[in-house]
């Protein structure tokens, strides 16, 4: 008896060319047979997979050289900030109030200089020493809302979490992706507006989907992309919101490593509900 159910299988012919053979049954008595000439498609496939191989050699490349230029350029700065320092403690007495403002700028503006530098180190390390477990991502939550209990505290807010699942994944970059997003729903807020963090997911065919929805001061249409680039920030003045532009650049960084990808809806001046999947393993 002949097992009623579809398949296929490919072959060549004398030429070389390669064909797709595919048979349907239509009735018990009825199959359908269709064949397709793939030799076209099997180029565009391997021309595809060649880009992509070029595409992460060019990316790793990018990311050695970040490594290397930002290690290196901790030496002359480290320089400027001795100096200043000693200049400082030794010289100040020689300074009116416009020589010491210059000195405070250079000091602010090589601080600045370091704290970009370390997350241009921080930002180019990821996805190296990935150790993939299985990952309670109920614990992990715990772990992050009992760190940043201080500010929530402070801010009367609350952070939601249903019952979230076990996935493999890299436990520090995973913890790392969901504290940014909460950080930054806690911070991103009008004033004195108590926050409200909602963290969620859909379980899907082949991947998880998690939302971080906060309550907060929103962001227009034409900036959604724009901050998830490495030090892209809306907001500058950092007596008001501080940060290093670097946080969802990282988030984007490690959903991409797990193979999945990571988006943002929102309402200007209502809030926002950031969305990223992770395949199943
Ligand atoms: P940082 O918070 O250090 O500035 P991020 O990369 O985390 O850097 O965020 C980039 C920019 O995106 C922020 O400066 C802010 O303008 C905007 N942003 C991030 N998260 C939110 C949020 N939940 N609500 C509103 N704006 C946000």
């Amino acid at each position: 008896m002949i097992e009623v159910g579809e398949f296929e299988f490919s072959y060549k012919d004398h030429a070389m060319r390669s064909y797709i053979l595919k048979a349907t049954p239509l009735s018990s008595d009825h199959v359908m047979i269709t064949y397709e000439y793939i030799s076209e498609l099997k180029k565009v496939k391997s021309e595809l997979t060649q880009k992509n191989k070029d595409l992460k050699e060019k990316n790793s490349s990018l990311e050695e050289f970040a490594y290397i230029a930002s290690h290196d350029l901790q030496q002359p700065l480290n320089t400027i900030n001795g100096f200043v320092g000693i200049f400082k403690s030794k010289y100040l007495d020689l300074l009116d109030e416009t020589g010491l403002k210059c000195l405070n700028y250079i000091e602010e503006a090589s601080n600045r200089l370091r704290n970009m530098i370390l997350g241009i180190l921080e930002h180019s390390r990821l996805g190296t020493n990935i150790v993939v477990t299985t990952v309670d991502l109920n614990e992990t939550l715990d772990d992050i809302v009992k760190d940043l209990q201080g500010i929530i505290t402070k801010k009367e807010g609350e952070v939601r979490i249903g019952n979230l699942p076990k996935v493999e994944g890299c436990a520090i970059g995973l913890r790392l992706l969901f504290q940014n997003l909460i950080e930054n729903g806690l911070k991103y807020q009008k004033d004195n507006n108590k926050p409200i963090i909602d963290i969620s997911f859909e379980e899907k065919e082949g991947s998880y989907l998690f939302h971080i929805k906060d309550n907060g001061i929103g962001i227009q249409e034409e900036h959604k992309d724009k901050i998830f680039q490495v030090f892209q920030r809306l907001h500058t003045d950092e007596t008001i919101y501080k940060g290093s532009g670097l946080g969802l650049a990282n988030c984007q960084k490690i959903v991409q490593l797990c193979g999945g990808k990571l988006w943002v809806e929102s309402v200007y001046g209502e809030g926002s509900t950031f969305s990223f999947t992770l395949p199943k393993k």
